[in-house]
């Protein structure tokens, strides 16, 4: 069989899923911004009078960083920024499509959860909110979407009420819990599905609570929610 591409197509990103050896294929990568009211305070917007916004990430594996449950992976600093941001995220692993989806049957469109880092150039993202441009070269560069250990939703009950931590070098940075979503991951999956038809696949990072900050290399975060498998990375 001769292949219908002028090159070898690229490589679809996986996922590890725990109890499987199988991987979860990533197709595209959702993003809620400002959905913690002490973030959206501490990036100068009001949270209460925002309805959500969503912006990508690429899915592919350049983005994509796949982080084992032990040990500490090697995240790459990544070039034009001196202001390199974590923020730690619950992402969910959508596992059925579907457009126009009611919020009272989101949760059945979930595969799983993970532990990720919406990584961010902060300051080529200020310039490009200052001019009114889009996010993407503060958003959207390579190795920006470290992903954890997907645990199916069965296995997560208690994810809506999980604690969510963030620690750089052994300090707390940032702490907060799911309840403090401003849009449940049911409303933001069912806003975000009256936009895009939502396939098997897709990724949506759900946003970060305050205390976002700045690392440099050498530095180590470590990313926590309960029940689910945490994340290690020493920038490089
Ligand atoms: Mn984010």
């Amino acid at each position: 069989m001769s292949s219908p591409y002028i090159f070898p197509a690229h490589d679809i990103a996986g996922l590890p899923v725990a109890g499987t050896d199988a991987l979860f294929p990533v197709r595209r990568i959702y993003c809620v911004g400002r959905n913690y009211a002490g973030h959206a305070r501490e990036m100068g917007s009001d949270p209460t009078r925002e309805p959500p916004f969503f912006f990508c990430k690429p899915g592919d594996t350049m983005a994509v960083l796949p982080v084992p449950p032990q040990g500490v992976a090697e995240l790459p600093y990544p070039p034009r920024t001196g202001n390199y941001h974590y923020e730690c995220e619950l992402v969910v692993a959508i596992g059925k499509g579907g457009s126009d989806i009611a919020v009272e049957d989101a949760l059945q469109h979930v595969f799983g959860y993970a532990v990720g880092l919406d990584m961010t150039r902060r300051d080529l993202q200020g310039q490009m909110k200052d001019a009114g441009r889009p996010w993407e070269i503060g958003k959207a560069f390579d190795y920006s979407a470290p992903i954890g250990v997907i645990t199916r939703a069965a296995q997560a009950e208690g994810i809506a009420q999980a604690a969510i931590t963030l620690e750089v070098d052994g300090a707390v940075k940032q702490s907060s819990h799911i309840t403090h979503l401003i849009w449940s991951i049911s409303e933001t999956i069912a806003n975000l599905s009256t936009l895009f038809t939502l396939q098997p696949g897709d990724l949506i990072f759900s946003g970060t609570p305050e205390g976002v900050g700045a690392v440099v290399r050498g530095q180590t975060m470590v990313a926590q929610i309960d029940g689910l498998a945490p994340i290690a990375l020493k920038v490089v």
